[in-house]
């Protein structure tokens, strides 16, 4: 994955004044959320394939349920309100039963949309704020941590390096390409882990060579964050 984000191509005073300006809204978010939930259905198979090792097999298809209702949240979400498509779209996706899934997921969009309160559009740094509440809701519902084999392993690198990557100030395309490269690579590194949560751990150390069927799915809807707002994606 590369870096493909406008300011390659655009130098100078336009490309300071355009990144200044970067705001990801409402119109664009819903573009982030349907990118998310079309990653997810071109890769459903490998997901449940991925659960079937240490699992129940079930999570393309759990995903699948959670991604419909995200699509349905945010058809029926006229209101142009950032925080109140946040939270429909957590609050459908926590109802979706069958495992972790719904509840880890749907607490994340849920948590993030308090930090979109009041807000039309979210910059660089507003966008970060927004996924770190989004994760510490997750964290408050799970002790896992970095390296133990979950969702976890893609979700916290995946805010950490949106985090960085607004700091440094890059634009809205850059922090979600940079974000999708660390839930990437965080998915993969779960390949060389002991599963300590989750049904994966009964199967103790025959866990280790499978990647974590959750953070995989992260991993996707990162991927589908980025492009569903990259156009040129
Ligand atoms: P289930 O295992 O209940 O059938 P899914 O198959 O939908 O649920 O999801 C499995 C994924 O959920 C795992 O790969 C892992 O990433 C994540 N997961 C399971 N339990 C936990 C937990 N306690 N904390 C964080 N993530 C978890
Ligand atoms: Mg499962």
């Amino acid at each position: 994955m590369q870096l493909t984000g406008v300011g390659g191509q655009v130098s100078g005073y336009s490309e300071i004044r355009r990144q200044m300006a970067d705001k990801i809204g409402y119109d664009e978010i819903v573009r982030m959320l349907r990118g998310a939930s079309t990653e997810i259905r071109d890769s459903h198979e490998m997901l449940s394939k991925l659960d079937s090792v240490g699992g129940d097999g079930d999570h393309g298809t759990t995903m699948v349920r959670a991604m419909a209702c995200l699509e349905k949240a945010v058809d029926a979400s006229g209101s142009q309100d950032l925080k109140s498509l946040l939270y429909d779209v957590g609050w459908a996706i926590l109802g979706v039963d069958g495992g972790a899934t719904g509840p880890l997921l749907g607490t994340f969009f849920m948590a993030m949309s308090d930090a979109a309160a009041g807000v039309d559009a979210l910059d660089s740094s507003g966008l970060a704020v927004a996924f770190e509440a989004g994760l510490a809701g997750v964290r408050a519902q799970t002790k896992a941590q970095v390296g133990d084999k979950t969702m976890i392993d893609a979700l916290a690198p995946a805010v950490d390096a949106m985090r960085r990557a607004a700091e440094g100030g890059a634009s809205i395309i850059d922090v979600l390409c940079c974000a999708a490269e660390a839930a990437t690579e965080g998915a993969v590194s779960t390949k060389n882990l002991q599963a300590r949560f989750g049904r994966a751990r009964n199967i103790k150390e025959k866990s280790i060579g499978t990647q974590d069927p959750g953070a995989t799915s992260v991993s996707l809807i990162f991927k589908g964050f980025w492009k569903g707002v990259n156009t040129h994606a």
